[in-house]
Order: C-alpha cells, then sequence, then structure tokens
C-alpha cells in the first residue's frame, strides 16, 4: 500500500494505492489521476513471453497495455508460467484479459504465423 497527501487543492487528502492498484481516499477525481501519475512513476510496463503452440517459434512476446505497479512484476511473471497459445497469433491480440486484476490487458508484441 502506498500513501500520499494530495497536493493539488488545501484539502490535502490522503491518498491510498493498494497491491493491486486501487485508489481510495481521495476527494475528487483529482487526486485519482495524481496517484495514477504517482503509479507511473514506480511501475512500468511489463513485458515477457508465454509458449506457442503450432507456431514458427516456441514463444511469443506479450506485453501489458498499460504500466504495472514495481510490487507486481513477481506476480505478472509467475502469472505467464502455465499460459500455452496457439498460432496464428496477431500483434495486440488480447492474452490475458483484467492481467492480474489490474483493469489492463497483456497483449501479444507480435505476429506469429501458424505452420
Ligand atoms: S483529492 Fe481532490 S479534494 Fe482531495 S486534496 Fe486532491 S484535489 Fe483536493
Amino acid at each position: 500500500m502506498k500513501e500520499f497527501i494530495c497536493s493539488v487543492c488545501p484539502e490535502g487528502c490522503r491518498v491510498f494505492v493498494d497491491e493491486a492498484g486501487n485508489i481510495s481516499g481521495n476527494g475528487c477525481p483529482n487526486g485519482a489521476a495524481l496517484a495514477k501519475k504517482d503509479l507511473a512513476i514506480f511501475g512500468r510496463v511489463f513485458s515477457g513471453s508465454v509458449a506457442v503452440l503450432g507456431g514458427g517459434k516456441d514463444n511469443c512476446a506479450v506485453e501489458s497495455t498499460d504500466k504495472i505497479p514495481r510490487s507486481r512484476v513477481y506476480a505478472a511473471m509467475e502469472a505467464l508460467r502455465p499460459v500455452t497459445i496457439f498460432a496464428p497469433v496477431k500483434a495486440g491480440d488480447v492474452i490475458i484479459s483484467d492481467f492480474l486484476g489490474l483493469g489492463i490487458n497483456l497483449i501479444a508484441a507480435e505476429d506469429i504465423a501458424e505452420i
């Protein structure tokens, strides 16, 4: 859980961002926007690979559609382990929706033709 004081107005709300990226404590949308900006500073777009069957490659590069909290990177890596997809794959195909419950998707980052 991250906590910070919103400084956008004199109200000075205490804003919290939990491990799943949920935001609370903000008195208005400006506080949520600031929290997301904060998350952007402390997070990054996740990239990895998943197994592919029936394609010209054994693995497909994947990436998250938005930044994930740094604290969730290990969980993200673990989430990919059991995943196997089937060719053909198009860049942008959704591999896992609502990745880690963060409200973002994990998508293919490359095309893989079926063989
Ligand atoms: S969350 Fe909204 S109400 Fe609270 S301090 Fe920030 S701008 Fe002000």
